[in-house]
């Protein structure tokens, strides 16, 4: 007979959003038991937004040595890079935090069971662990599965053809890269390849890059990639590979065949939704993804779908604000997630910061939206950090009639930071004066902030 476990809550996957519920729910008094079959942290810690991060720093660290001519910094030798090192680093730090996550569920006393879950019904799972069978049953069920990478038809992941998850940990450099799909993981890692010295090029199906952004916030990447020699196939389409091991890509300008040693397909993930019964659980579907109202409640009742699996944006903020969310309805708190914004940023050189609307989905939106911009070129921070090379800028997105601010974006060196003001601004409400009369500390990037709301306002000053 398996060990019967009939907890409240029980949680099954154990990344950002798996994890916070199963920790909010424990600390809010509910019994929790948390079921993950990999490490503690999930995607976002163990194989995207933590291990990339650590190697474009990296990057950045060995690019910023290479090239510091401009500001009277020269090396005697040209740098080496011992990736083994580099991604030993990497490891180090996503062991910390997956240790960490470890202590932080101990701490909150919630139980966790390592294996895969199948589900029989809604409420019911076994789970496969080192010492036997597990069954659980449970009141509540919040499912963070998360999600997968997706592959092309005609080019499956698999020796040179590889996902975000196998490029983070290569065992050396490649010489030749190419990277399908010019978004989030594409560029954000073929820029880190491409400064560590690998030759890069970048097929992308749509005719610009980060296709969901609007040219003016992208066009400062574009023109790194094109500074750094990235070779960028816009309207190009994968067929898969030739005879000879080349990537097939049929372009306006006709066919294509790329050679490289390694092959990053980045097209988007998919939701996790095979392997663990959801046929046997009745939930809806929303497309790909499982369908969840404003509470993340699932169409069964007492089960209930965060992060990854009920949709985009696939950020891990949103998965963690989603699973905090869950854990206090089910323990009885009235919340709904309406959040005003969900700000991202994408971490390319330069970077780029966005939160709430961008101009043309205000005017999709029948906005009379007005547009402030203030230019890098004319901030004084912005040029001793060389933040603004490019054609940086912040831009605010107002009403036109109460001044109130729908949407900030920016693009330039060391933006990410301000990805929390503008989160910030937004969710309090802010107006186009409440910017412009917070005194910001000179010299700092988020003087451009004030700036931009000061153009709104008809009252620009360093412009
Ligand atoms: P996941 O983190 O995917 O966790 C799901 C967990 O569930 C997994 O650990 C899995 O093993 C487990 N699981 C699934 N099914 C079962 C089962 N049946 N039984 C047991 N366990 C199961 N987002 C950002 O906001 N910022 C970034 O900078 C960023 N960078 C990224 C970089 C890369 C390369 C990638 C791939 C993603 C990045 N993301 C980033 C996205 C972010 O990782 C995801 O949005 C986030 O991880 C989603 O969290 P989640 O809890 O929904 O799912
Ligand atoms: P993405 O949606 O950001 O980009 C995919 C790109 O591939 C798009 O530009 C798309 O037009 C292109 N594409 C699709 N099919 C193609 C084809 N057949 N040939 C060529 N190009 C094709 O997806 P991603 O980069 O795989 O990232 C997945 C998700 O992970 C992101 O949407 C994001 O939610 C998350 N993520 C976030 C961060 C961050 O917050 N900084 C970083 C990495 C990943």
């Amino acid at each position: 007979m398996p060990e019967t476990l009939r907890p409240r809550v029980l949680v099954v996957g154990g990344g950002l959003g798996g994890y916070v519920s199963a920790i909010r729910a424990a600390q809010l008094g509910l019994d929790t038991v948390l079921v993950e079959a990999g490490r503690l942290g999930g995607t976002c810690l163990v194989r995207g937004c933590i291990p990339s991060k650590a190697l474009i720093h990296a990057a950045d660290r060995f690019a910023d040595m290479v090239g510091g001519e401009t500001l009277g910094i020269t090396l005697d030798q040209p740098p080496r890079l011992d990736l083994g090192k580099t991604i030993a680093w990497k490891d180090g730090i996503v062991d910390r935090l997956s240790s960490g996550v470890a202590g932080l569920l101990a701490r909150a006393k919630v139980r966790v069971v390592a294996g895969w879950a199948i589900f029989s019904d809604a409420k019911s799972c076994t789970v496969e662990t080192e010492a036997g069978p597990v069954a659980i049953t449970a009141d509540n069920v919040i499912l963070a599965a998360g999600s997968e990478a997706a592959a092309l038809p005609g080019l499956p992941f698999g020796g040179d053809v590889i996902s975000s998850t196998e490029a983070l940990s290569l065992a050396a450099l490649p010489e030749r890269l190419v990277v399908v799909g010019a978004g989030y993981i594409g560029l954000e890692l073929g820029i880190a390849f491409r400064k560590f010295g690998t030759a890069v090029s970048v097929v992308e199906a749509a005719d610009r890059i980060l296709p969901r952004y609007d040219e003016a916030l992208t066009r400062p990447v574009r023109r790194w990639l094109s500074r750094a020699g990235v070779e960028l196939h816009l309207g190009a389409k994968v067929t898969g590979l030739d005879g000879d091991g080349r990537l097939a890509v049929e372009t306006v300008a006709g066919p294509l065949a790329l050679t490289a040693d390694k092959i990053l397909v980045a097209v988007g993930r998919r939701p996790l939704v095979e392997g663990w019964g959801i046929e046997e659980m009745a939930l809806d579907r929303a497309g790909p993804f499982v369908k969840v109202d404003d509470q993340c409640k699932t169409a069964m009742r007492g089960v209930w779908a965060i992060g990854d699996l009920v949709g985009e944006p696939m950020l891990a903020h949103k998965a963690l604000a989603q699973g905090a969310m869950v854990a206090e309805i089910i323990a009885g708190q009235r919340r709904h997630f309406d959040p005003a914004a969900v700000a991202a940023i994408v971490f390319t050189e330069p970077e780029i910061v966005v939160a709430g609307m961008l101009p043309d989905e205000a005017a999709a939106a029948g906005v009379d939206a007005a547009i402030s911009v203030f230019p890098f070129a004319a901030s004084g921070r912005a040029m001793t950090l060389e933040a603004g090379a490019g054609g940086g800028f912040v831009r605010i997105v107002s009403r036109r009639d109460d001044q109130r601010i729908l949407g900030i974006q920016a693009v330039g060196r060391h933006v990410a930071e301000l990805a929390g003001e503008f989160a910030h601004a937004l969710a309090m409400g802010a107006v186009l004066e409440d910017l412009a009369h917070t005194i910001h500390v000179h010299p700092t990037l988020g003087e451009a902030v004030t700036e931009a709301a000061l153009i709104g306002l008809g009252q620009p000053l360093h412009l």
